[in-house]
């Protein structure tokens, strides 16, 4: 039985890119290793574990938490932004599991890539939508088969898409 207590950031990610996707990654179906992204995702993770490794909430593998103006405020820096509405949900993850966790009053986040920054918010709704998302993932993962592909522009770069084309 997979629980919502099971999610990390990666799989909150793919689920917001691609259902088929997270249910491939969750079930531990592995992508193609020497796909070029797969490779360059696993040394950033390395990277981000040696620096957090004793801060209690190690397992959330974002780049930075600092204090601005009084709040909590996790960073979380890309080499690209192919998907940032999947960015945004993956830090939106980190943040909910950190104020929950914590019972932190307020937090705050940002990805930041190159020159770009986008803010998320900790509004009654943003974090009601991320409480409802893990529940519909747990869901999705429980389910016996994965849903059929959808051919979309990530499919030339998902590491997946042998399994699907
Ligand atoms: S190839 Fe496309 S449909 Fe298949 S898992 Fe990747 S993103 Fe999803």
């Amino acid at each position: 039985m997979f629980t919502p207590e099971l999610i990390t950031g990666t799989l909150v990610n793919y689920y917001a890119t691609c259902k088929r996707e997270a249910w491939l990654y969750a079930r531990h179906i592995h992508a193609d290793q020497e796909d070029d992204n797969v490779l360059m995702g696993k040394t950033l993770a390395e990277l981000k574990e040696t620096r957090l490794q004793d801060f209690p909430f190690a397992h959330l593998h974002f780049d930075k938490l600092s204090k601005e103006r009084g709040h909590y405020c996790i960073t979380e820096y890309k080499k690209t932004l192919k998907n940032p509405s999947a960015a945004k949900a993956q830090l939106l993850f980190y943040m909910y599991v950190l104020k929950t966790g914590l019972r932190l009053k307020k937090i705050q986040g940002k990805v930041v890539c190159k020159k770009q920054t986008l803010l998320v918010e900790d509004t009654p709704e943003t974090m009601a939508h991320m409480a409802q998302t893990l529940e519909e993932i747990a869901a999705l993962v429980n389910t016996p088969t994965p849903p059929p592909p959808v051919r979309q522009k990530v499919c030339g770069g998902c590491a997946y898409r042998n399994y699907c084309w």
